[in-house]
């Protein structure tokens, strides 16, 4: 079984200015790529799971988002030899979309992830901004949270 350090996206990886998919608007947090270089080193695999419900109100595309999460890859690969092995979003709304297991602080991007990475929860770390990233890895059995507030 593979070990993964999990991260939410905006506010936690990247300074977040609300909705954010314009490349040239992505600033790291300071010591943050780092850190996922580091994970990258020690063999874990580093996967950002992340709300996008900016998808749900219209306000961008999957395929915005997706260029900018290419970009931020690249950028980490570029700048400090860093990566993400893989994004997993939640694009949903409730109040537009309906209910759905994936927008945290549901567990189910973690569970994704974990089922198709083949990840021990236990041997794994999250790092996030908000109660609704703790409940989330909680819930999936990631008990090792640690808030941006720690780094
Ligand atoms: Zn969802």
């Amino acid at each position: 079984m593979n070990k993964a350090a999990f991260f939410d996206r905006d506010g936690t990886i990247n300074v977040d200015t609300g909705y954010l998919y314009e490349t040239e608007k992505l600033k790291f947090i300071p010591g943050v790529p780092e850190l996922i270089k580091k994970y990258n080193d020690e063999g874990y695999l580093v996967i950002v799971v992340t709300n996008q419900s900016g998808i749900a109100r219209g306000m961008f595309t999957v395929e915005q988002m997706e260029r900018f999460n290419e970009y931020m890859n690249s950028r980490l690969q570029n700048e400090y030899g860093a990566h993400i092995d893989a994004f997993y979003y939640c694009p949903h709304l409730p109040e537009i979309t309906g209910e759905c297991d994936c927008r945290k602080p549901k567990p189910g991007l973690f569970l994704r992830a974990i089922h198709e990475h083949d990840i021990d929860p236990a041997q794994s770390v999250s790092y996030g901004n908000s109660e609704r990233d703790k409940m989330a890895s909680f819930a999936a059995g990631i008990h090792d949270y640690r808030g941006v507030d720690q780094l």
